[in-house]
């Protein structure tokens, strides 16, 4: 299958695609028709493991790679994950369940792409005859980063630099990346957002000059962030496995449409969903879940996409996001797959700040989406109201897809379909605020508050995290946003 650019200035193979990360025009890299997956597939992937569900996924898309191949990978992908299952569906009420995506080497969902995006992409280089080393340049609100370090430390061919906001990211995401190991590494803080690390990695990626100097010196480019296709094709398969798993466990029957409720930041999770849905997964409502960051909520509810506004730092800051590049690729889809109605749009994002939708566009967007946000007080209660019920912790971002979908849930009493509440993070790996949120303590050490959430809760803990206490750190760099680039530069010249 080809792919092409959501601006309209490429078609490529899906090696290609993976290998490059995003297209030359500063478009994203979509299919160039969603792969359709009968009933009868389905049912027979009722009887597949996690593994195995996800190749026969995959290869729907990356038809030139070895199917064979990519099984393998994604059983040595999905062997790093805690438990036999690496994405269970946990039943919590009547018709109200959870997906958990966090028991990887990391503790957040981007494990579910990352350990297998290496592969993917040494695969991809493989097929399309490429020499050079690669390259990769990450920006990080904190979950992307250390799961891509942990993911391509050591890998062959490949180096990898992270950028994070240096105010903008959890205790724990700082410490798990200034301790990463690997040869092949670098992790640099940058006095800036989120945003504004994105914007300055992608300026290096679309800069013909940075690429051809990379070049003389050895290296292509490529991207570990949702903008690469390879990041976002492993996470259309969980959705595919928590519906059959509902099905296998007879709580839907085969058909029957569920609701997904996706704590939402940069709409790669959500983007996925989106994907599985067209190539025929029965998915009723996407709940697109918001923090105080609404701007998707406002863009979902009135077609407006407006950056102008202030930019918040919460205590669920993988979705700190204002500007959400796969939308790029809802867009392109919403536009009737017109890639001068894309590029339009994203000119008038950068230049103005802001763009709208036609109506019947708008029209499209609620029939497919429901969006709310979560502010921060309501993030604590929801925690709290959720673990008193329930016993069961969830940490600060699922606590915002679980607001949103209880919110949907109460005003839309005709909508029985089933929910499942996507949960991207373990509790521990934001245990201040989760604690706080549970007890009302609030203990300033990362490592007291695992101590006591532990306690509290019953819930065990992760190795990695636990692990982390004794870490050297490694990384301590602080640069200013126009510096990146020579960074690179340095660590690309460094033996
Ligand atoms: C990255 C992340 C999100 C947001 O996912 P997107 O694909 O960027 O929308 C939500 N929760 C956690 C814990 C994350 O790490």
């Amino acid at each position: 299958m080809n792919f092409i650019s959501t601006r309209g200035g490429e078609c490529v193979s899906g090696a290609q695609a993976i290998a490059q990360g995003i297209a030359k025009d500063g478009g994203l890299f979509v299919p160039e028709k969603f792969p359709a997956v009968s009933v009868s597939e389905l049912e027979e992937m009722l009887s597949m493991n996690y593994a195995e569900r996800a190749a026969t996924v995959l290869h729907k898309y990356l038809d030139e790679y070895d199917f064979d191949g990519l099984k393998a990978a994604c059983e040595k992908a999905y062997a790093q994950f805690e438990g036999d299952d690496a994405a269970p569906l946990v039943k919590i009420d009547a018709g109200l369940y959870m997906l958990e995506l966090f028991h990887g080497p990391t503790c957040a969902f981007k494990d579910m792409a990352l350990t297998l995006l290496p592969y993917l992409l040494r695969t991809g280089c493989n097929l399309c005859g490429i020499q050079e080393q690669v390259l990769i340049l990450v920006a990080t609100s904190g979950d992307t980063g250390k799961a891509a370090l942990e993911g391509f430390k050591d890998a062959d061919g490949v180096k990898i630099m992270v950028f994070y906001p240096n105010d903008g990211v959890s205790k724990m995401q700082k410490l798990q990346m200034s301790t990463q190991e690997g040869a092949n590494v670098s992790v640099v803080a940058v006095r800036s957002n989120f945003d504004v690390c994105q914007s300055a990695v992608k300026q290096i990626f679309t800069s013909e000059t940075c690429q051809e100097e990379l070049k003389r010196k050895g290296y292509i480019l490529s991207s570990a962030n949702s903008i690469n296709f390879g990041r976002l094709a492993p996470q259309i398969a969980y959705y595919f496995s928590a519906y059959l798993d509902l099905v296998s466990s007879k709580q839907i029957e085969m058909g029957d449409k569920v609701n997904f409720s996706v704590p939402t930041g940069n709409f790669g999770n959500i983007l996925a969903a989106y994907y599985a849905k067209r190539m025929g997964l029965p998915v009723g409502k996407l709940i697109c879940a918001s923090n105080k960051n609404n701007i998707l909520t406002d863009f979902i509810r009135t077609g407006i996409y407006d950056k102008r506004r202030e930019f918040y730092k919460t205590m669920s800051p993988s979705m700190d996001i204002l500007i959400s590049s796969n939308l790029e690729r809802l867009l392109f889809e919403l536009a009737d797959r017109n890639p001068v109605r894309v590029r339009i749009r994203m000119e008038k994002l950068a230049q103005e700040g802001v763009y709208n939708l036609y109506d019947e566009e708008i029209e499209a967007v609620k029939e497919l989406l429901w969006a709310d946000f979560c502010g921060e007080d309501e993030t604590v209660e929801t925690i709290y109201e959720f673990f008193e019920e329930y016993q069961y912790p969830m940490d600060t971002h699922t606590a915002c897809a679980m607001y949103a979908a209880s919110n949907y849930i109460a005003q839309h009493e005709n909508d029985a379909a089933p929910m499942i509440v996507v949960s991207t993070a373990s509790p521990y790996k934001f245990p201040q605020d989760v604690m706080y949120s549970i007890t009302g303590n609030d203990i300033k050490d990362s490592f007291k508050a695992i101590k006591h959430l532990n306690i509290a809760t019953a819930m065990k803990v992760p190795a990695c995290l636990s692990k982390l206490r004794d870490k050297p750190v490694r990384f301590t760099l602080v640069v200013d946003k126009d510096k990146l680039y020579n960074e690179v530069l340095k660590f690309v010249d460094q033996k």
